[in-house]
């Protein structure tokens, strides 16, 4: 089958809503501006998507404003407002190949990885927030005998999500999941490149009986729509997740407005580490290959830097390279293709500009390195290898967001520490070593919000997610999420004789 008749067979199986979600409702943009929304598969239409701007994000802040004062949702009983959550993430379920279906015609990423990891983890993460709505107390504090002093946590109120493309629904649901849980009203912006799950799942929440204007979903422009909400004068927190140049410009979009609280979660290059004595040479191998392959290397935790000990570096590589040289580029749509497209065709450009850059700097190319798949009219490149690389390199410091590695020797542990910390991202890195000693200690002196120790992106709802330094603050995922979401509150109470 052609991609161009794979595309067409998809798209006959998926919902396509193009318009914005506000109040419960589809409708268009305010200036009836559209943008097209193409599948990175092919380069073909998928539908006109509406650009909403700044008048659009005042009506959905309005919508969610109101829907949190009139406390349908904010004031409803715990029990309640779980089995909402718990009936919205069987939604989830019930379309789940549908979405799978629609996240890969928008984004390009594999059939493989929306069908096992992002559309079955978006109903993980509602799920687990939906359970802590009534397993998560306040606290009462230490206080004297007259008196009771009581720390209640409160919903913050309008908050305000601008989300990547990369994991379009999985990035959100870290993100409206704890929000609604704690009683909060939300307006999601999606990225322009992704937005049709996200637009998708606000009404499965409303099939699942969210009441109206709870969450609003508003498709368009970062520097519309995404500025407009961020410096909305009522909006009360700003959450956000891409890359550190725009979470910048968040920062002070907040500043500028009404100091709303910001959460970022930013870019990343993060450093895989292989000692000698690495436990497993074949499980660091592909390690470090799908560190970096995975999703095409349109993931914030990818792998981008490889170090590896002098010692055992030229073995080493040779077996990543041979694991790389078999990931062959494929019609994403095919439940047995690995490795899909880029994004968008300016996504596809920047990787290949950086590869230009990695060559002209005296990096040398080892596999990959060029445009694939170019007669399907889709975005796609080869996995890249660079060996000879140096720390101080374009390629090794800043973030490509694509499938490129950049590998770098090193001679001993310290050596290692030293290169791997530096950067100005935090948000993961690795250690591949059989000493129990130094295992600790690379865990300990890596600078980064996950680190891994002989294996690569171990991660769960469980567990907190986010970064050091320009990779961002504010966590994602866990119990610990729910704090963004939330004003604490101190109400004491003197106590009568
Ligand atoms: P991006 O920063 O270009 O865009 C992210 C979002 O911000 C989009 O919705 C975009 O429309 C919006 N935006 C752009 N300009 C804006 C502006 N001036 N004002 C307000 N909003 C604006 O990022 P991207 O290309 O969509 O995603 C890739 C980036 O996301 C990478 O840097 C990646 O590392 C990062 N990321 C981080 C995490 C994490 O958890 N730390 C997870 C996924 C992706």
């Amino acid at each position: 089958m052609s991609f161009a008749e794979s595309v067409a067979r998809a798209k006959g199986r998926v919902t396509i809503r193009t318009g914005a979600f506000i109040n419960g409702a589809f409708r268009p943009s305010k200036s009836g501006e559209t943008m097209a929304c193409l599948t990175p598969i092919d380069g073909s239409e998928l539908g006109q998507l509406s650009a909403c701007d700044a008048s659009d994000i005042d009506d959905a802040v309005a919508a969610a404003r109101a829907s949190f004062e009139a406390g349908h949702w904010r004031t409803m009983a715990p029990r309640a407002k779980r089995d909402v959550m718990l009936a919205f993430a069987q939604k989830i379920d019930d379309n789940a190949e549908e979405l799978a279906l629609l996240e890969t015609l928008d984004m390009g990423k594999p059939l493989a990885n929306t069908t096992r990891a992002d559309i079955p983890l978006v109903a993980q993460a509602i799920r687990y927030y939906a359970e802590a709505i009534d397993k998560v107390n306040d606290e009462l504090g230490p206080s004297p005998h007259n008196a009771v002093s009581m720390i209640v946590r409160e919903p913050m109120g309008v908050v305000g999500a601008v989300v990547p493309w990369n994991f379009p629904l999985l990035m959100a649901s870290w993100k409206f999941a704890p929000a609604l849980a704690t009683g909060n009203s939300i307006v999601v912006k999606p990225a322009e490149q992704a937005s049709l799950t996200m637009l998708r799942t606000a009404e499965l929440a409303m099939e699942a009986g969210l009441p109206e204007g709870v969450l609003n979903v508003v498709p368009g422009l970062g520097e519309k729509a995404g500025k407009a909400l961020a410096l909305h004068m009522d909006v009360d927190a700003i959450v956000f997740t891409g890359s550190t140049a725009v979470g910048k410009l968040i920062m002070g979009y907040g500043a500028q407005s009404n100091l709303k609280r910001v959460a970022l979660e930013c870019g990343g290059k993060s450093p895989q580490i292989v000692m000698e004595d690495c436990p497993d040479f074949e499980a660091a191998a592909q390690a470090a290959a799908w560190g970096v392959f995975y999703d095409q290397g349109q993931v914030c935790t990818a792998a981008t830097r490889l170090l590896v000990q002098n010692s055992i570096k030229k073995d080493f590589l040779e077996r990543v390279a041979a694991i790389a040289k078999d990931l062959k580029p494929g019609d994403p749509l095919d439940p047995d293709t690995s490795f899909g497209a880029m994004v968008d065709e300016a996504q596809m450009n920047t990787v290949l500009s950086y590869i230009n850059k990695g060559e002209a700097e005296g990096a040398k190319l080892i596999c990959g390195g060029e445009r694939a798949l170019g007669q399907s009219g889709g975005f796609y490149v080869a996995p890249t290898i660079f060996d000879g690389v140096d720390n101080k390199m374009t390629i090794a410091q800043e973030e490509i967001f694509g499938p490129v590695v950049s590998a770098i020797g090193f001679d001993d542990f310290e050596d290692a520490m030293r290169i791997g910390n530096d950067t100005i991202y935090g948000l993961a890195a690795g250690v591949w070593t059989s000493d129990i000693d130094k295992a600790h200690r690379a865990a300990r002196t890596l600078r980064a919000g996950n680190v891994w120790v002989n294996c690569w992106d171990g991660s769960d709802i469980t567990t907190p997610f986010g970064g050091f330094k320009q990779s961002g603050f504010g966590r994602d995922r866990s119990l610990h999420a729910l704090d963004k979401y939330t004003e604490l509150k101190t109400i004491w109470i003197e106590l009568r004789k």
